[in-house]
């Protein structure tokens, strides 16, 4: 729902009737076909749209200003986009292109790259839009129409806002507010209101509170002073809301979606809001812990959203629903609801949003003590997060690829070419490209001519390229952010023919990394991460490899350790995680992290019974299982009680069955008491 919201405040947004030109640099428009385009969008509803426009179309004559004609044509795409003709809507794209091309205009070449992006948009396909977005703002630079200025850079707020570049998105809304500061007819108010409203959005997004607050205050003065209450109101208290959630100040939370009922409750047309604001007030009694409360509102809400079911999702209240069943006892009926919801998701969400779905699923299934299926759940909540993170990857290679899209470069050829002034922008696009094509070849010169000494140099024994040699194969084996080793070099290590006598792993996650981002921010998550790293050198010895796992996770590889060893140097290591706070940004936090850790070669197993990548998913499972216990402790596999042959089944399927069968062996360790609850 909130997509679809920004899309409509995005197109209404287009809505500027620029009337005569009153500087000579501004392009001419014709003021009374631009407000009937005004209207046109006012009504937002694409089929009686596309036979206004295509009236409107019918009475433009060659002597219509360009900038008045290219609009009308952009919406007529538009308008075939909505109605779900993609294909004819590119094509009238190609033809306004041209136009535009041919008037060497850069208003008019911004707005018709802009409109595409936005068609893309449409069809949901962000990362092509993202990669396109300089189409639209290189000749924006030169653009001065404050129509078509507020349009490009709501749209590429947008566009940044959906792939999370927030500050980005800040930046262009800030922009297009310039824009409508600029503009001065029946709009601007309502543009402006809509802008700020916005602008704190963001602000609040980058946790940046008494900016959002400001704007927002701002946003709600213009509205009292210009008698528009009625229409904005709500939608300013509820962003205020949401606000205060994020800050926790969650009784000044509720009184304001108090307002907003009041204000609502009785309107059919905003039944939608009502429903929101709803589960929005059941997930602040979570929080709260006042679950009697949350279930009360909750199946308010979904009664409200069963009846509406082609405008609201009512899973996500359901789900919700069944949490809070789940607290307060009534077990059964809990489970079922949360399970009615994860099911059928599991095959049709996305990765990234079914990914968070099953956390709270497993935190509901710790709290009544069905840790096995836990840590099953959130096993599969961890691939989940991979695979989403690798289509993250594979999204922004396709990203790059298309800023080098042939057709893109000969559009941008073409331009440099035509303008002048429009060259100097296009000049420097292009050499900012040409510069990481020429580093590239450098590289890959820099490598032949490297391979071409090294080959000579190895005849000669140039002792002096060994030295060079050997930093560069430092490099690729260290992680850039805390300097330990990469996963790289341990798999170097092992993979390479060694002696393994009695080794040991020990695999260790932070825990709750992601509330001290989100608290925090990502930066102090970073200086956590660098001092954890600093922390687990301290207390290992020079022999042990400390690597960089993955994210918040550490692997220590203890060579020549007796497995009678190993709780002793597990507690070591959460002791010096968890006994004294960390300091991050200007703040002092309390870390724990969890660890599960196991003998390499496991119970004297050979090679191809379990190797070492085997035996780490062993230490990677009782970690999991160390989560749900509580965190800060770490789980040991200290012995296999049964013929490897008989017990590999269990081992790989359900590891807590195996425990609760007695199959292996584990110890638990508990990291230390901690000055306040992390
Ligand atoms: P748990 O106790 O269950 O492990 O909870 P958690 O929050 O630590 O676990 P989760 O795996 O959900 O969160 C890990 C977060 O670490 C998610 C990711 O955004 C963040 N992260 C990964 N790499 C980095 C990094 O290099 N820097 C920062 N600041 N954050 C990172
Ligand atoms: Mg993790
Ligand atoms: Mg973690």
């Amino acid at each position: 729902m909130p997509k679809l919201n920004l899309l409509f405040v995005l197109l209404l947004s287009v809505v500027l009737t620029t009337a005569t030109a009153q500087e000579s640099s501004i392009p001419p428009v014709d003021a009374a076909i631009e407000s009937q385009l005004d209207e046109v969008l006012n009504q937002a509803d694409s089929e009686n749209s596309m036979q206004e426009l295509l009236a409107i179309e019918a009475s433009l004559t060659p002597e219509t200003p360009l900038m008045t004609r290219v609009r009308t044509l952009n919406y007529i795409a538009l308008a075939h986009g909505y109605l779900g003709d993609i294909e004819t809507a590119f094509k009238q794209i190609e033809e306004v292109k041209e136009i535009a091309r041919v008037s060497r205009m850069p208003d008019a070449i911004a707005d018709v790259a802009a409109t595409e992006i936005l068609l893309l948009v449409m069809q949901g396909k962000v990362s092509e839009a993202l990669a396109n977005l300089n189409d639209a703002l290189v000749p924006l630079e030169q653009a001065t129409s404050p129509r078509v200025l507020y349009f490009v850079n709501n749209l590429a707020s947008y566009v940044y806002q959906q792939r999370s570049q927030f500050d980005r998105a800040l930046e262009h809304l800030i922009y297009a507010a310039d824009a409508v500061a600029k503009s001065n007819d029946s709009r601007t108010l309502t543009r402006l209101i809509t802008t700020k409203t916005r602008i704190a959005t963001l602000y609040s997004q980058q946790k940046n509170y008494d900016l959002a607050l400001q704007q927002l205050d701002e946003a709600l003065q213009l509205a009292d002073s210009n008698n528009l209450l009625d229409v904005y109101e709500v939608d300013i208290l509820f962003e205020r809301a949401s606000l205060e959630t994020s800050r926790k100040n969650y009784d000044t939370a509720l009184g304001l979606y108090q307002q907003v009922i009041a204000r609502i409750q009785d309107d059919p047309e905003r039944l939608n809001t009502y429903i929101s604001v709803l589960n929005n007030i059941g997930d602040i009694d979570i929080r709260m812990g006042d679950y009697v409360a949350a279930r009360q509102v909750l199946e308010r809400a979904y009664n409200l959203a069963q009846l509406n079911t082609d405008e609201f999702d009512p899973e996500v209240i359901l789900f919700n629903l069944g949490y809070v069943n789940v607290f307060l006892g009534d077990v059964e009926k809990g489970l079922r609801e949360m399970r009615q919801v994860v099911e059928p998701a599991r095959e049709t969400w996305s990765p990234a949003e079914l990914e968070g779905l099953l956390g709270e699923y497993a935190e509901a299934l710790v709290h009544i003590g069905q840790q096995n299926e836990a840590v099953n759940v959130l096993i599969e909540q961890r691939e989940l997060r991979e695979k989403a993170y690798q289509n993250e990857q594979q999204k922004s290679i396709a990203e790059l690829q298309n800023l080098y899209d042939s057709k893109d470069k000969a559009m941008q050829i073409e331009l440099l070419s035509q303008k002048n002034e429009l060259n100097q922008q296009l000049i420097e696009n292009e050499s900012q490209k040409r510069t990481i094509l020429l580093l590239l070849v450098i590289v890959a010169i820099f490598a032949m001519v490297f391979v071409a000494f090294a080959y000579r140099a190895a005849r000669r024994s140039n002792r002096e390229l060994k030295v060079a040699n050997s930093k560069l194969a430092e490099q690729s084996v260290r992680d850039p952010l805390t300097g330990l080793l990469n996963r790289r070099a341990l798999q170097n290590m092992l993979r390479a023919p060694h002696e393994v006598s009695h080794d040991a792993m020990l695999l260790m996650d932070v825990d709750h990394f992601k509330r001290i981002n989100d608290n925090l921010g990502h930066a102090a998550g970073d200086e956590v991460l660098i001092e954890v790293s600093k922390r687990l050198l301290q207390v290992s010895r020079e022999t042990d490899m400390v690597v960089r796992w993955g994210g918040e996770e550490f692997l220590i590889y203890l060579s020549n350790t007796e497995a009678s060893k190993m709780p002793i140097m597990a507690k070591r290591m959460l002791d010096v995680i968890g006994s004294t706070p960390i300091k991050a940004g200007n703040q002092e936090i309390w870390v724990s992290a969890t660890a599960g850790f196991i003998s390499y070669p496991f119970a004297d197993l050979n090679e191809t019974q379990m190797d070492w990548e085997e035996t780490l998913q062993l230490a990677d499972m009782v970690l999991y299982a160390g989560k749900v216990h509580g965190r800060n402790q770490a789980w040991g596999v200290m012995a296999l009680n049964k013929p490897f042959n008989e017990a590999q089944k269990l081992l790989e399927t359900d590891l807590p069955g195996a425990i609760d069968q007695g199959v292996i062996t584990v110890e638990v360790i508990h990291g230390p008491e901690q000055g306040s609850e992390s």
